[in-house]
């Protein structure tokens, strides 16, 4: 298994701490959050992606992108610009 560019621990995440993790961001004042189909769009874009690693890790930026493609303010850190390009939020 890989480990995390930004941590030592492994890259690796349940489907259960991911859900907390969406709901524990949904949940916060003050973070805004894209629509539901624009989330949808930038995580396809991610599944295609070579830097996702087990299905959740963007291993450029360390985040898990069932919560990073929902954030208004959230950028794919791939160089060039990002593969999120004409992103709504
Ligand atoms: S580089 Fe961009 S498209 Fe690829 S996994 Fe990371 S955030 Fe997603």
């Amino acid at each position: 298994m890989k480990k995390c560019r930004k941590c030592p621990s492994r890259s690796a995440v349940s489907e259960e701490e991911i859900a907390k993790m969406v709901e524990d961001v949904r949940s916060m004042r003050g973070v805004r959050l894209v629509p539901e189909p624009e989330f949808e769009r930038r995580f396809g874009i991610c599944m295609s992606c070579e830097k996702l690693e087990d299905g959740s890790t963007c291993m450029l930026c360390g985040c898990i992108m069932q919560v990073r493609a929902r954030l208004a303010d959230g950028r794919c850190p791939y160089p060039g610009g990002g593969r999120w390009k004409n992103a709504v939020s």
